[in-house]
Order: C-alpha cells, then sequence, then structure tokens
C-alpha cells in the first residue's frame, strides 16, 4: 500500500495558498481512494497559519532560510520530509516555487516524477492524466516506480476545508553554508500596472483586434475602447485575455490598449486559461485563438461579423453586435446591480 504525502511551501503569512489547498484536497481523494495513508509536508518561513487550516499529520521544517524560494534550501526541506514521513507518491501543487525543485528531489531519491497533472484515477493502480501539444493530445501517466513525485495543475480540485487538529513533527534541517549561498534578492512582477491576470476568476473577458480598428464612423476609438474593458473586468472581477493580433500591435507601432501584454494572449502561442466562462469581444475565433479555450466551460463571444469562428461551432452563444455598444450597456448594468448587492459580482455570473 501506497504512503501518501502531500507537500507544499508555505506563503509569506505561514498560510497555503489556493492552489495548495485545491491539491490536498487531490491527495485526499487520493489517500482515501485508495486506502492510504495521507501525511503533510510542509516548509517555509513559518508554518503556523497552514497547520490551522489542516488536519492530520503534519511534518514541518521551518526558519528565515527556507522563507526564500531557493532551489538548494527547498530541495533540503522536501527531502527531509519526504523521508520523514516514508512517502511513496507525494503530491505537491505545481507552482513555479515547487516545479523548481521537485524533479531534483525524485532524482536525490532514486524515484520518478510527472508535471501539469489535471487528474487523478485510483483503482487497482494511481493512474495521472496531463495534456500534451498545447492541450491536443492526453496522457495516462500508470508508475510502478516509487517514491513517485507529481506536480498538480490549479483550478481542478475543490480548495480543502479541513481545519482541525493537526499533529505536528517539527523537523531540523541542517543546512552547511553552500546550501545558503544563493541569495533571493526580490521579485520581478511581470506586470507593474493594472492587475489583469486573475487566475480565481470565474469569467475569462478575451478583448480583440476589432477594439482598436475603424469603426462604423471611419475612426478608431481606442481610449474609448481601453475605458470599456478596464471598467468591464472590474465590475465583473473577470480575469482580461487578449487575441494575438492585438498585443501584436505594440510592434506595429498602432495605436494600443496599454495594459494589454503578451501575458495576456490566450491561444496556440498563447496561454490556456481555466475559468468556468468566457465572453470574446472583437475577437475573430480563429482555430489558433480558440485553442487556448479548452478549459473554458461556457462560452459567448460579441463579434459584428456572423460568420466568424464562433459561430461555427466553437461558442455556446455568439452576439452578432457592436461591443462598444454591448459593453457600455453592460458596464452601466453591473454598475447598478454591484451598488444594490452585498455580494462580490463574479459570485452571480
Ligand atoms: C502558428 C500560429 C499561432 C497563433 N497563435 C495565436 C494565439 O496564441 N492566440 C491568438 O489569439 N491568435 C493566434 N494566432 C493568430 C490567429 O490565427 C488570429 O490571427 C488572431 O487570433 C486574430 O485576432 P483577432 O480575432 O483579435 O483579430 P481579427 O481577426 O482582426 O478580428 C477582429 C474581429 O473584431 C470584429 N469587430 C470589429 N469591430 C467590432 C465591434 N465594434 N464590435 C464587435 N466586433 C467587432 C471583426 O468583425 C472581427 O471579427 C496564431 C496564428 C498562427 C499561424
Amino acid at each position: 500500500m501506497d504512503k501518501i504525502l502531500f507537500i507544499s511551501h508555505t506563503e509569506e503569512n505561514g498560510g497555503l495558498s489556493e492552489h495548495a489547498l485545491e491539491v490536498l484536497t487531490a491527495a485526499a481523494e487520493l489517500a482515501n481512494a485508495t486506502s492510504s495513508e495521507l501525511t503533510i509536508g510542509l516548509f517555509g518561513g513559518s508554518t503556523a497559519a497552514a497547520v490551522k487550516q489542516i488536519s492530520g499529520t503534519v511534518f514541518t521544517v521551518e526558519g528565515a532560510e527556507f522563507a526564500v524560494p531557493r532551489y538548494a534550501t527547498d530541495a533540503a526541506a522536501a527531502e527531509a520530509i519526504v523521508n520523514a514521513a516514508q512517502a511513496t507518491v507525494v503530491v505537491a501543487p505545481g507552482d513555479s516555487r515547487m516545479m523548481r525543485f521537485l524533479s531534483g528531489v525524485a532524482a536525490r531519491l532514486n524515484g520518478k516524477v510527472d508535471a501539469h497533472i489535471t487528474s487523478i484515477t485510483a483503482g487497482a493502480e494511481i493512474s495521472l492524466n496531463r495534456w500534451y501539444y498545447r492541450q491536443r493530445m492526453q496522457a495516462e501517466i500508470k508508475r510502478s516506480a516509487r517514491p513517485w513525485f507529481f506536480a498538480v495543475e490549479s483550478g481542478i480540485f475543490q480548495p480543502c476545508k479541513s481545519a482541525g487538529a493537526a499533529q505536528v513533527k517539527a523537523l531540523n534541517v541542517s543546512l552547511s553554508p553552500a546550501l545558503t549561498r544563493t541569495t533571493v534578492q526580490g521579485v520581478k512582477a511581470p506586470q507593474s500596472g493594472e492587475q489583469t491576470i486573475k487566475p480565481d476568476a470565474k469569467l475569462l473577458f478575451v478583448a480583440g483586434a476589432g477594439w482598436t480598428k475603424k469603426q462604423k464612423d471611419g475612426q478608431t476609438h481606442v481610449p474609448e475602447a481601453a475605458d470599456l474593458i478596464l471598467g468591464f473586468i472590474k465590475k465583473a472581477g473577470a480575469s482580461l485575455g487578449s487575441s494575438k493580433s492585438l498585443v501584436d500591435l505594440q510592434g506595429e507601432g498602432q495605436q494600443v490598449l496599454p495594459f494589454m501584454t503578451h501575458l495576456n494572449q490566450v491561444g496556440q502561442t498563447g496561454s490556456t486559461p481555466r475559468h468556468p466562462k468566457g465572453l470574446a469581444a472583437c475577437c475573430h475565433g480563429e482555430e489558433p485563438h480558440v485553442v487556448g479555450w479548452r478549459f473554458i466551460n461556457e462560452r459567448r463571444a460579441i463579434s459584428l461579423d456572423a460568420n466568424c469562428g464562433w459561430a461555427q461551432g466553437k461558442a455556446d452563444v455568439l452576439y452578432v453586435a457592436d461591443a462598444f455598444e454591448v459593453i457600455k450597456e453592460v458596464n452601466r448594468l453591473l454598475a447598478n446591480f454591484n451598488s444594490n448587492s452585498t455580494e462580490p459580482p463574479n459570485t452571480h455570473r
């Protein structure tokens, strides 16, 4: 029988991220389905807040040296935890900090590692799924090798709500000077201005190049487009995506939306975000763009072109309409709605 370990770093406040709590659910479900023992491993500057969020047997490694995302100290902490738990299956959130060192620890312990896992099934044996080739092919992975490490994607499982009694076993990990030779100087965030990418949002709003094109009066209306788009994502609590054509305009010297970068780009050469719903406006819905909508469940689009890609089986609903007019009216309705509502807007749609 496997011994399953959920392992994660803690955040600056000592707690677990939403992603980590989701993957804890996955680990707990796996332990349940295989009638295996589940233990939890936490490391970071402090772990007290995380311990309050969970229950069960918890191995911790904490201290100032473990506060920063450094390969050598993270790997040393994880190795100590995996050994203490005698884990044969190690389940981790696939965030950038865990992904940096997880394969190194797997190699050290003579194990195997898989990443970008999107589902876990447990029958006679454990089987994992991940996507390849921009979400066009899905692989099923089974392994007899142990310890088996895997990093799970976000937005798939419900965050674990199992705060209760935790039995904490604090581990001492001694660090030689070589392990702290690398210093972490700070964080360089890709976007310094408006925070438009929100992975936890219920809705993805995708803007296409049409927002910057000449409209029926023969003029472009880029500042108005910027106000409408930002107004909508703020009021609806939506995440902002873009087509490639819109973000490429910057390099072509055309008037652009200042808050839009290539990080917003959805599609074959962009991202494949996960949101329950999506709304595209002024976007043509071509295949290289829509392939990035693989994990958007309910899809709607607004385009002037009744023959655009969305109309050809790529969206559930296409509004053949002027997006400037539609979004202006929707923003007006949302402003009224929000002023009468005590709940956050994106829980309603
Ligand atoms: C190898 C490869 C990889 C690619 N990867 C990506 C990718 O990752 N992501 C991506 O997006 N694309 C990608 N593309 C490009 C993709 O094929 C399209 O060219 C791109 O998505 C088109 O962007 P768009 O729909 O915003 O612009 P357009 O095709 O210019 O469409 C603009 C739309 O806006 C509509 N419109 C204009 N004004 C209004 C209005 N007032 N109201 C409503 N509608 C209006 C027009 O009718 C039109 O349908 C890739 C292409 C290749 C070859």
